[in-house]
């Protein structure tokens, strides 16, 4: 087979860990033997991100706004014990915050189903993919311990020096406060991010606040959703036959869950921050989410939505054979390749991509796994690999597809 020729290169984000062993290994195994790959690569591993101060993740983020596509392995957000252990000149921020305020973007969230891997909710047959608002609310609050009796107020100084203020309650003991705010422009690129990821996917979009109770906070986000739907892609939605659909968030997961998926979710940070990691679970195993950042000028980047698998990695590290499961870091990749195909009318790279998704999950069904899959698979026999077989195996079935 001639190789599969690439005109826009992919910015490629490399990482850490395991994910990084990983990433060799797919490069190696499942794309260079059949793609003239073309990617603009960065090292986002931590020793690159300490030696060029951060600096690299900043030109990886900027390359993306340039290209349009990128595909981004797992990277470790130090703490205080990544800093001595890397001996790290700071703490650097979360490589994936950086990015995500770079682009503006908003992450979506979809299992990959497999036969045999049953979601604990039977009903759901199709993915159900969480969009989840990266900015304020709870993540940016301001918070205060009332000590004893006192009032409580929310004043707000204008430009110009006037005062809005409303009582928030008359303390006649000891207590809490929060603030907590966000703004017409975050919204909206939200609310453009998931219209344009529901025509991009040809999926119906759920939206859910609680505006019954919230009448000005949450109203704002319903409003405001609703406003960008019918300005600008009402006729688009309509052209395609999917729904923009908005409900109270109790209403709404109760409808998700007797719902058969095939749906996009659009949750406020907190709700979506939760609801995820739900919806994730009951699909039954994180290493089978994939994520994507998607920026209101539709931009992309592509990952899988687990971590650097750090305890596998000492395992790889002390010679011992490890098990880790790299679907969803090759769907990071097919994502990014098929995404990369159609911007550039390039047919044979997107084909390549469906058919490597394919072999995936044709090598699970067929009973070729990794350890975590095995203990949720009803497959009654299955083959447990080590992480390279698997990806040989994998190949094994892409070679018999093409
Ligand atoms: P993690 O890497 O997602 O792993 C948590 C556990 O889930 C693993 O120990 C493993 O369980 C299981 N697991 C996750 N992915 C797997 C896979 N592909 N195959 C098999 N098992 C898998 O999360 P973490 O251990 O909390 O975090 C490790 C590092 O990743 C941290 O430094 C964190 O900052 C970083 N992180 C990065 C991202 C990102 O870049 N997007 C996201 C999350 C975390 P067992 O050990 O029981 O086998
Ligand atoms: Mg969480």
């Amino acid at each position: 087979m001639e190789k599969i020729k690439m005109t826009t290169p992919l910015v490629e984000m490399d990482g850490d860990e395991m994910t990084r062993i990983l990433w060799q290994m797919i490069k190696e195994e499942l794309l260079l033997p059949y793609i003239e790959l073309k990617t603009e690569y960065y090292d986002l591993g931590l020793e690159n991100r300490n030696a060029t101060d951060d600096q690299v993740t900043v030109d990886s983020a900027n390359a993306t706004l340039k290209y349009g596509v990128a595909v981004k392995c797992a990277t470790i957000t130090p703490n205080a014990a990544r800093v001595k252990e890397y001996n790290l000149k700071e703490m650097w921020k979360s490589p994936n915050g950086t990015i995500r305020s770079i682009l503006d973007g908003t992450v979506f969230r979809a299992p990959i189903l497999v036969k045999g891997i049953v979601p604990y909710v039977s009903n759901w047959k199709k993915p159900i993919t969480i969009a989840r608002h990266a900015y304020g609310d709870v993540y940016k609050n301001t918070e205060i311990r009332v000590p004893g009796p006192g009032r409580a107020e929310l004043v707000f100084t204008a430009a110009d020096g006037s005062q809005t203020r409303e009582l928030i309650h008359e303390f006649t003991g000891a207590g809490i406060l929060q603030g907590i705010h966000n703004t017409e422009e975050s919204i909206g690129s939200f609310a453009r991010a998931c219209f344009g990821y529901a025509v991009d996917t040809k999926q119906d979009l759920w939206f859910s606040t609680k505006d019954t109770i919230s009448k000005k906070y949450d109203h704002t986000f319903k409003d405001i959703f609703q406003e960008i739907y019918e300005a600008e892609y009402k006729e688009k939605f309509e052209e395609l036959g999917i729904e923009y659909f908005y409900t109270l968030i109790d209403d709404a997961v109760a409808r998700v869950i007797r719902s058969e998926g095939g749906f996009i979710w659009a949750c406020k940070n907190y709700d979506g921050d939760v609801m995820s990691d739900m919806v994730a679970t009951a699909y039954g195993d994180l290493s089978m989410m994939t994520s994507v950042l998607v920026s209101p000028s539709g931009v992309y980047e592509y990952e899988a939505a687990h971590g650097t698998v750090q305890r596998h990695f000492y395992k790889h590290l002390k010679g011992e054979e490890t098990s880790t499961n790299s679907i969803a870091t090759i769907f990071a990749w097919t994502g990014a390749l098929r995404k990369r195909g159609e911007l550039d009318g390039n047919g044979a790279l997107s084909a390549f991509a469906e058919k490597l998704e394919q072999a995936c999950i044709r090598t699970v069904e067929d009973g070729k796994m990794t350890r975590s899959l095995s203990l949720i698979s009803t497959c009654s026999e299955p083959v447990i690999l080590n992480s390279l077989d698997f990806i040989r195996a994998i190949r094994e079935t892409l070679d018999t597809l093409l």
